[in-house]
């Protein structure tokens, strides 16, 4: 990729640091990549297409990267989840095998998978050495009549969150607008119902969630063309230049892709949210306002009113064991927001929120729902989640997987928020699954009697000599 083209994704003009902080986005820095590289943002943002075949260009270990840590769940083909790759070696750098290796590992995934087509990703390695692998892809998918898409993410290009952007480019480039949809099947249309065609980008099914939104967009007559990319098939994103409007779901990563959408079909977009019954409601409205159908709007503001009587009287049945409980909530991007919702949808108390990865129009919702004093954390470091917990007398921290071990040596219980989790909370019955693994986990048996002393420890107590760590000695052994 040449550095114009970085330069372009990294000014995207939709951006809002491009437009109200003209502060431009963050530039690659040496170093950048720990917190993933292009490649892994790339294969993060694409690895959820699920009937396609997905080849790593380069060492073994960039394919361990990224492969497979997104909780995504896919309601048919499961092509995705094999982890493939062209696993160069020194003896291929050295004796400039690359391409050649390239060539049969496309083939290969074409004659064993026979998928509707193949991503190949391109590393580090490679783009060092040179490989032409855009030239590869382009012969393989000549020779065998089967979409290659190149993916030139190399991750020494810089962030995870340019490589979602290239990720996003190369769908407008070489997939959007490549077929149309299928006509809406007879026995899916009702009576008097307009059909209106939508896509979701960012959307990435963790742990299924969406399945319990899809459900409301199909009573209301709302098809989904694609979302970008959980659980979406190959042919849905070559229809997504069809839609009559695009939700950015809970991120910017590829807000490229709805800007060029809008740019070049004049679809319009807009940002939502499906966490919490607030922000559900929202979004819903957000498809009628956007697709201007005085019947839908009704037909919305009925389905809203119904399903937010039957989730409320749901909840209120656990509401008791939840309310008033101090939240430290350590996340990132828009869930800093839509989950703050979420909590106060229950009656909780959010004492703090991490604002690393969020926009300053992330942290303008955060104090419009929070108020002006609230704790935003920009550097959630271990030490300092704990002393926060400890000061702010929070019962509960809910953030990443990676904090777990966190929560654990200072026995704070711990919900885990993103990517890896086991449970989805998206929607209407998504409330319902995080209400009920908020008081597991509060109510545990496991954090109760983490929280006690144990015998050995009450009795050296009782002697006058206290062993059990307190929280802030535990914090600073982390
Ligand atoms: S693409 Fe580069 S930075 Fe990313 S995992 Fe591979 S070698 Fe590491």
């Amino acid at each position: 990729m040449k550095a114009k083209d970085i330069a372009e994704l990294l000014d995207e003009p939709a951006c809002e640091h491009n437009t109200k902080s003209k502060s431009g986005c963050a530039k690659p820095k040496p170093g950048a990549s720990a917190g993933g590289c292009a490649f892994d943002g790339a294969q993060i943002a694409l690895l959820p297409i699920a009937d396609v075949a997905h080849i790593v260009h380069g060492p073994i270990a960039c394919a361990g990267s990224s492969w497979d840590n997104r909780g995504t769940r896919s309601s048919g083909p499961e092509l995705y989840r094999i982890g493939m790759t062209t696993d160069l070696t020194e003896q291929d750098v050295i004796m400039g095998r690359g391409e050649k290796r390239l060539f049969h590992s496309i083939k290969q995934a074409i004659e064993d998978y026979n998928p509707p087509a193949v991503f190949v990703y391109n590393t580090c390695v490679p783009a060092l050495i040179g490989d032409d692998f855009e030239a590869v892809c382009r012969e393989v998918e000549q020779r065998y009549d089967v979409p290659v898409v190149p993916i030139d993410a190399a991750g020494f290009y810089g962030t995870k969150n340019l490589g979602n952007r290239i990720a996003g480019d190369s769908m407008v480039k070489h997939v959007i607008g490549t077929k149309e949809p299928e006509p809406v099947p007879e026995n899916a249309q009702r009576e008097g119902v307009k059909v209106h065609d939508v896509n979701l980008i960012g959307e990435y099914n963790i742990a299924g969630e969406f399945w319990y939104v899809l459900p409301l967009l199909d009573e209301l007559g709302i098809r989904v063309l694609c979302t970008l990319s959980g659980d979406a098939r190959f042919h849905e994103v070559q229809t997504m230049h069809r839609a009559e409007v695009n939700m950015m779901v809970c991120s910017k990563a590829m807000l490229n892709v709805a800007r060029k959408l809008q740019d070049t079909f004049g679809m319009p977009w807009f940002e939502g949210s499906f966490y919490g019954i607030t922000d559900t409601s929202e979004a819903l409205r957000g498809f009628a306002q956007f697709l201007n159908d005085p019947d839908l709007t009704a037909r919305t503001e009925g389905l809203i009113e119904r399903e937010e009587v039957r989730i409320r009287a749901a909840l209120d049945k656990w509401r008791p064991r939840l309310e008033g409980k101090r939240v430290l909530l350590y996340t990132g991007g828009v869930k800093s927001w839509s989950v703050i919702s979420a909590l106060q949808d229950l009656g909780m108390k959010v004492v703090a929120t991490g604002t690393k990865k969020s926009t300053e129009e992330d942290k303008a919702r955060i104090r419009e729902l929070m108020g002006d004093d609230t704790m935003m954390i920009d550097d959630g470091n271990p030490k300092e989640l704990l002393r926060i917990v400890k000061d702010y007398k929070a019962d509960i921290l809910i953030a990443g997987g990676r904090n777990m071990y966190t929560a654990l040596k200072a026995r704070v219980p711990f919900l885990d928020i993103n990517q890896e989790r086991e449970f989805g909370y998206a929607g209407y019955d998504g409330m319902l699954e995080l209400v009920r693994q908020l008081t597991l986990t509060l109510e545990s048996p496991v954090w109760q009697s983490a929280r006690t002393p144990a015998p050995w420890d009450a009795a050296i107590e009782s002697n006058g000599v206290a062993l059990a760590l307190p929280m802030t000695s535990s914090a600073e052994g982390v």
